[in-house]
C-alpha cells in the first residue's frame, strides 16, 4: 500500500479540530474555555473528567487536544481516532481527510463506527442558598459604600433620595469582601442563581483594570457549591421583582448600575420594572422566557451603539409585547452627552439640569400596555406589624418585602428567620446602624466644608461636576 506523502498527513492535521473529531463520539458541553463530556476509554459516569482542550486554543497551552483524568488517555485527533475508533495511522487521516475536505488518496476507508455512548445526564441547575444573599448584604466594605454614596450623592429630588435605600434593598444589592459591589441575579421564582461581582470607583464608574468576577468561583464559595458540575443559569438582574409586580411593563438596560439608577428616578415598580441584561451582547433569548411566559410587555432599552443587535434580538424572539424602545434616547440625548453616554449618564445630566423626558405623544411607541395574562403570578401573603416596630419602618419593611417577595431571602445573620417579627426588627436595626456608621461621617464632613466656603454651593456643584464627567 503506498505511503500517504507527509506534506497531505501535515495538511489534514493541521485542519482537524478536536472538538469536532471527539464532538461525533461524545457528546461535548461547555466548561469555561474547555469542553467537557464522559470519558469514552473508560468506564466514566461523571461528566469533568474528559477534558478537550479546542483548536482555538494556541498549541502551546495544549490546545487541539483531549485527556481524560482518570484513565490518563489523551492525545490529538489522529491518536483518539486510532485509540477510540481503533483505525490505523493512514486510515486515521484519510477520516479527517473526509471529515475536513481535504483530498487524501483513493483508497477506500476501512473503517466500522464505534457504537454511540449515551448522552452524560444533564447537570442539575446551581441554586445558591439564600443566606449568600444576607451575607453579602450585610457586607459594607469602604469601596462598595463608595458605590452607593456615588449613587446618594447623585442630584435626586426628595422623594428619589428618600426611597433610594428601598431601592437598593429591593435589588438586593451587597458587597464582598474585598469591597466589589454584589449584584445577585435571583430568578422569577425566587432562587439565587448567580451574582455578578464588580469593582466601582468613586466617580461611580466600574474599575475596568479589573474583570467582573462571579460569587461562585470566589474561593470559600467555589468549595461549597461545585460551580464545575453544575449547569449556571444567569437570570436578569431584578428578575425576583417579578413576582411581587405581576402587573408591571418590563423595561430591560444593559447594566445593572442603569437599571437600578432609572428605578429609583422612577420609583413607580408597580407599573414599570427596571432590568438588567449585563451588557450589550448579553441579552439571551433564555433570559427573555419566563418574562414571555408570563405575557409581560417587554421594552429594550440599548444605548446607543446596541440598537441594531437589541433589534435583532427582538426580531428572533417573534414575541408581539416586546420591542425596542429608543424614544427616550432620540428625545433626550443631546450633543454635550458625547456618543458614549449611556441612558444612565443621560438620566443623572437631566436630574442635574432639571430637564424631563419629553412626554411620548402616543405614536404607539409607549411602555403603557400590559397584557392581562401578567396578572396571574400570585402575590405574598401580609404580615402582622409587630409591637417593637414603628409605623414608618413598617412601611418601610412591607415596601421592601412587597419587592422581595418572599421575606426569608433576605436575613441578617447565619440562620434564617423563621419569625417574621424577629427579622423585621433584626433587619431595621442593622441597616439603620450600617447606614448611620458609614454615610454619616461623610455627609458632615461634606456640610462642614461647605458651610466654611461662601461659594459652598457651587463648589459641591463643582464636586459632582468632576466625580461624574465621564460617567
Ligand atoms: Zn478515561
Amino acid at each position: 500500500m503506498p505511503k500517504i506523502p507527509d506534506e497531505i498527513v501535515k495538511r489534514v492535521i493541521d485542519r482537524a479540530k478536536i472538538e469536532d473529531v471527539v464532538g461525533d463520539f461524545v457528546t461535548l458541553r461547555k466548561a469555561g474555555v474547555n469542553l467537557t463530556g464522559l470519558c469514552p476509554f473508560h468506564d466514566d459516569k461523571t461528566d469533568g473528567n474528559f477534558i478537550v482542550r479546542p483548536s482555538s486554543i494556541p498549541e502551546a497551552r495544549h490546545g487541539n487536544t483531549y485527556r481524560c483524568f482518570v484513565c490518563d488517555k489523551k492525545g490529538g485527533p489522529v491518536q483518539f481516532l486510532m485509540d477510540h475508533a481503533r483505525l490505523s495511522f493512514p486510515d486515521a487521516i484519510r477520516w479527517l481527510g473526509k471529515k475536513f475536505n481535504e483530498p487524501v488518496d483513493d483508497i477506500p476507508l476501512n473503517y466500522t463506527p464505534p457504537p454511540p455512548r449515551p448522552a452524560p445526564p444533564p447537570l442539575p441547575v446551581l441554586e445558591i442558598p439564600r443566606s449568600y444573599v444576607s451575607r453579602t448584604m450585610e457586607i459594607t466594605t469602604e469601596r462598595t459604600v463608595v458605590f452607593i454614596y456615588w449613587l446618594r450623592g447623585l442630584p435626586w429630588d426628595e422623594d428619589q433620595r428618600a426611597r433610594l435605600q428601598q431601592t437598593l434593598w429591593m435589588y438586593c444589592v451587597g458587597g464582598w469582601k474585598d469591597a466589589r459591589v454584589v449584584f445577585w441575579q435571583i430568578d422569577h421564582q425566587g432562587i439565587p442563581r448567580a451574582a455578578k461581582l464588580m469593582k466601582y470607583l468613586a466617580d461611580g464608574h466600574r474599575d475596568k483594570t479589573q474583570h467582573p468576577g462571579w460569587i461562585y468561583n470566589q474561593d470559600g464559595v467555589r468549595q461549597k457549591l461545585d460551580p464545575e458540575h453544575h449547569e449556571i443559569v444567569k437570570p436578569l438582574f431584578g428578575s425576583h421583582l417579578l413576582r411581587a409586580y405581576p402587573k408591571a411593563v418590563v423595561n430591560i438596560v444593559e447594566s445593572e448600575k442603569t437599571a437600578i439608577i432609572m428605578a429609583n428616578y422612577y420609583g413607580n415598580p408597580d407599573k414599570q420594572l427596571w432590568l438588567a441584561c449585563g451588557g450589550l451582547k448579553h441579552l439571551q433569548l433564555d433570559s427573555l422566557q419566563p418574562l414571555i411566559d408570563q405575557g409581560r410587555t417587554i421594552w429594550l432599552w440599548p444605548d446607543k451603539d446596541g440598537r441594531d443587535a437589541w433589534q435583532e434580538v427582538a426580531d428572533k424572539l417573534g414575541y408581539d409585547h416586546c420591542r425596542v424602545y429608543t424614544h427616550f434616547f432620540d428625545t433626550c440625548w443631546t450633543e454635550a452627552d458625547g456618543d458614549k453616554a449611556d441612558i444612565a449618564d443621560i438620566a443623572i445630566r437631566m436630574m442635574r439640569t432639571g430637564d424631563k423626558p419629553r412626554k411620548d405623544t402616543g405614536d404607539g411607541q409607549t411602555p403603557t400596555e400590559v397584557p392581562t395574562a401578567a396578572c396571574s403570578a400570585p402575590t405574598p401573603d401580609t404580615p402582622h406589624k409587630p409591637d417593637n416596630v414603628t409605623d414608618d419602618e413598617w412601611a418601610e419593611h412591607l415596601a421592601i418585602m412587597k419587592a422581595i417577595g418572599d421575606y426569608d431571602i433576605i436575613h441578617p445573620g447565619d440562620r434564617p428567620f423563621n419569625d417574621i417579627d424577629e427579622f423585621a426588627d433584626a433587619r431595621l436595626r442593622m441597616w439603620r446602624e450600617i447606614l448611620r456608621q458609614r454615610c454619616n461621617s461623610k455627609t458632615d464632613r461634606l456640610n462642614e466644608r461647605e458651610s466654611k466656603t461662601s461659594s459652598g454651593g457651587r463648589q459641591r456643584d463643582a464636586e459632582r461636576e468632576g466625580v461624574t464627567e465621564d460617567v
